[in-house]
């Protein structure tokens, strides 16, 4: 009977270390993600874009060939170019 039970304690008592283990894993995984997403967010919050005046299309660049004629090339947030311009068919 003694060496049933101890079998049987110790059989628990290895499953709990199992889940401790695996929670903790866990865990340090979801921290290790969310050091990551900021500075991802960062960088798409930051994409500038280049438009004329007077044109339908905002660039990915302000050396597309097709901003050669322009004078005026004003370098804007892709956030707000995206509502009135298309993207241009050349750099995107
Ligand atoms: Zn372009």
């Amino acid at each position: 009977m003694k060496t049933n039970f101890t079998k049987t304690f110790s059989k628990i008592f290895a499953s709990v270390i199992v889940a401790t283990v695996l929670i903790c894993g866990l865990t340090s995984g979801i921290t290790a993600h969310t050091t990551f997403t900021p500075t991802i967010n960062r960088n798409t919050n930051s994409s500038i874009v280049y438009i004329t005046p007077n044109g339908e299309c905002y660039h990915s660049t302000p050396k597309c060939r097709t901003l050669r004629r322009s004078k005026q090339i004003k370098s804007i947030d892709i956030k707000e170019a995206q509502k009135t311009r298309r993207p241009c068919k050349v750099c995107h």
